[in-house]
């Protein structure tokens, strides 16, 4: 599939889903080989890891494997981008750059994307408000709104039962007064498998345009939040429930 053939205009639920890391060619094929992968496949392979002993990502490796998957099982691809010098190794494999929420701030990564017409999926940072975040989305001005998305993926809390608290408040106040799609990440939000699907379907209700969910053939053993990942019999479930919810892109 092509760049172009990705509308984010359409109307239908515009659902995203992989690992949250590239980690193998057979954890990203066994992902590919589900009937129910959506359209944009998600997977980090460079990743903001909270602690610097944590796995970073498979970096070039990482791309090698999904150009060779592309290959194989045509897709299109969605990644972090941590650093303005990764964009142009990134180009020729991702249909749309993710910026994360501890990047949110950073405005000369923000204005480098800019440059190169590629959508851009703004994560809200853990603590932004809804102004900073509209503050940030400014710096993509010149990729015109139909590429700009912004991801509601939980703020922080005085609450630590859950890993963020998911702000449905912002999906309605975005829908209402601001012309961008605004997608849900119900993993990073909830942070914990059973609450996932749930918060997938209220952000659905709540009127997102679309969802970012992390999914792994076997969670036990992911090398990154395999606490949040769906399993292929998880996820298959939740696209069934959400196929009663709206069309799905
Ligand atoms: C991710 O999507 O893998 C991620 C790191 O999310 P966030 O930037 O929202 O923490
Ligand atoms: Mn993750």
């Amino acid at each position: 599939m092509e760049n172009n053939a990705l509308n984010f205009r359409s109307n239908e639920l515009f659902l995203i889903a992989g690992p949250c890391a590239v980690e193998s060619e057979n954890q990203l094929r066994t992902i590919l080989m589900n009937e129910n992968r959506p359209r944009l496949i998600r997977g980090g392979i460079h990743k903001m890891r909270t602690n610097a002993k944590s796995f970073q990502g498979m970096g070039d490796e990482g791309m090698e494997i999904v150009k060779k998957m592309k290959q194989e099982i045509p897709f299109d691809f969605i990644t972090e981008v941590t650093d303005a010098r990764q964009i142009e190794a990134l180009l020729p494999i991702t249909s749309v750059f993710q910026v994360g929420a501890r990047n949110m701030y950073n405005y000369e990564l923000l204005k480098e994307l800019s440059r190169y017409g590629r959508p851009v999926i703004l994560k809200r940072a853990f603590s932004a408000t809804i102004s900073e975040w509209l503050g940030a989305a400014e710096y993509l001005f010149n990729l015109g709104e139909k590429n700009i998305i912004l991801c509601e993926r939980g703020v922080r809390s005085f609450d630590n039962k859950l890993r963020n608290l998911l702000d449905l408040g912002s999906v309605i106040y975005l829908k209402k007064n601001t012309p961008f799609k605004i997608i849900v990440d119900p993993s990073h939000s909830m942070g914990l498998t059973p609450y996932v699907a749930d918060a997938a379907y209220a952000a659905v209700a709540a009127g997102a345009d679309g969802l970012i969910v992390e999914v792994h053939p076997e969670p036990a053993v992911a090398l990154s939040d395999g606490q949040q990942a769906l399993n292929i019999p998880q996820f298959d479930e939740m696209v069934q429930k959400l196929h009663k919810l709206a069309p799905i892109f």
